[in-house]
């Protein structure tokens, strides 16, 4: 059987199952969505992110991108938060990166992986920005923490979206959080950084015109 045949054969198997499980899934699924979480996540296979938080189809909003980033020129990443915050006015926007991320393993190194180099820059610069705080351990501890950090720089980035602020002057009850995954055990730590607010992002950072960006 071709791969692809053997995965579309998976499908239907799935799909019965979830019908056996719960008849009325599929048709109470499409009528709408209305899922409460926005998942920012890295793109790496081992971190599903409705799987990992034990969620079904439905209830998680998701983006993923190499590295778990929130750049201010990606208007992907935008438009789902956006689309998000706007039309399925979740509550919560949840940043989760990984240990042992491959994008932050090869933003710590000097060597060229191609295009992708473009998107790692973003994270180099958090490289700089902390190196005095990550110069003096050792490799393995320094990816660690890089890997915490970055996820706690992509979380201030949301609050410094004008999405996010504009939620927040409606008085729409959006909270920003920072967590990180272990793909060793399985576990995910919450990193405690979460924004609720204006006043936790720097002033120079507060959108106060109209622009819609
Ligand atoms: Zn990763």
């Amino acid at each position: 059987m071709p791969v692809l045949d053997e995965l579309l054969y998976r499908n239907k198997q799935w799909a019965a199952n979830r019908l056996r499980q719960d008849p009325d899934f599929f048709s109470r699924l499409s009528a709408q969505q209305t899922p409460d979480y926005l998942w920012i996540g890295c793109s790496d296979s081992r971190v599903p992110a409705t799987e990992i938080v034990g969620l079904d189809p439905g209830e998680m909003f998701v983006h993923r991108n190499i590295g778990n980033v929130v750049i201010h020129t990606d208007f992907n990443c935008l438009s789902v938060m956006q689309f998000a915050i706007d039309v399925l006015r979740v509550k919560h926007i949840i940043v989760c990166g990984h240990y042992g991320c491959g994008a932050i393993r090869a933003a710590m190194s000097q060597l060229s992986y191609g295009f992708v180099d473009n998107w790692l820059r973003h994270i180099k610069e958090i490289i700089v920005k902390y190196e005095a705080e990550l110069v003096p351990l050792d490799e393995d501890a320094r990816l660690r923490r890089l890997c915490e950090l970055n996820v706690i720089e992509q979380v201030k980035n949301l609050g410094k979206s004008k999405a996010v602020q504009r939620a927040w002057d409606a008085g729409h009850p959006l909270q920003l959080h920072g967590w990180i995954y272990g793909i060793a055990d399985g576990i995910i730590h919450d990193l405690d950084i979460h924004l609720h607010n204006r006043e936790q992002i720097p002033s120079i950072f507060h959108m106060l015109g109209k622009s819609d960006a």
